[in-house]
């Protein structure tokens, strides 16, 4: 009890010192508890919920129906059995991600936090044997000081006994993909990824984390490396989902 009221007053400090600011306008907001978005910019969110597809979790326009699978996912198949993502990525994820890259990293980590234990039930996700942050290339690493993934990984799931960063290697630097079309990314990610030591994923299930789903080229390739080094079943979970035109 005077544990949680010191809690609140420290906050109420904190909050005075340093006033929390939405994470995608700006605007100063009462108190730091997350999420951290004024009502304006929630009101752009846009979760992902049910119906989705059962393996690349797409959403489908039309709510009527459950879960089944899309038409690209029926005609071929990723790496990994699942993947599932919070948030459509609107201005104001995609704000998020970027503070998470490149500043405001607190108040991003304990937003995106919030918003999963609220959802996590319903993503339905098996408690794997590793957690795998998607790596950067060691350049990027230097110049950025941290892998967003990682953060992320520890965040989400703080008693998790291995999230691993040093199981998947990004050997490749591969250019931005952000303009490039689904196919063109994947062949410049072809083999961009190894498995440093594959005794330690061979039978085992697997949680590849990243920020933003896009095409599904980077963790499909980093499932390749995993399966291929023996892994058993590899999910995926990112923040956000571009939407596909
Ligand atoms: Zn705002
Ligand atoms: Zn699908």
């Amino acid at each position: 009890m005077i544990a949680a009221g010191l809690g609140s007053f420290l906050r109420a400090v904190q909050d005075l010192c340093f006033p929390p600011r939405c994470l995608a306008c700006g605007q100063r907001l009462a108190s730091s508890r997350p999420p951290l978005f004024c009502a304006s910019c929630a009101g752009g969110l846009r979760s992902i919920a049910s119906p989705i597809c059962t393996s690349c979790g797409r959403p489908f326009p039309d709510a009527a129906g459950g879960d089944h699978l899309c038409g690209p996912c029926l005609r071929g198949s990723w790496h990994f059995t699942r993947a599932r993502a919070l948030f459509l990525y609107t201005t104001p994820i995609a704000k998020a991600i970027h503070g998470l890259k490149y500043g405001h990293t607190t108040a991003a980590l304990a937003t995106f936090r919030f918003f999963f234990q609220a959802r996590q039930a319903e993503l339905a996700l098996a408690i794997p044997d590793r957690i795998v942050p998607v790596p950067l290339h060691p350049h990027r690493l230097r110049q950025r000081g941290f892998n967003q993934a990682l953060l992320l990984a520890r965040t989400l799931f703080p008693g998790h006994p291995d999230i691993r960063p040093d199981l998947l290697e990004r050997h490749r630097a591969t250019p931005p993909q952000t303009r490039l079309s689904g196919e063109v990314r994947r062949r410049n990610l072809k083999g961009a990824f190894r498995v440093v030591n594959p005794g330690e994923v061979a039978g085992k299930s697997v949680l590849l984390l990243d920020d933003v789903f896009t095409t599904g080229a980077t963790v499909d390739e980093c499932a390749r490396a995993l399966r291929h080094a023996g892994a058993g079943e590899v999910q995926v979970l990112t923040m956000a989902r571009v939407e596909e035109s």
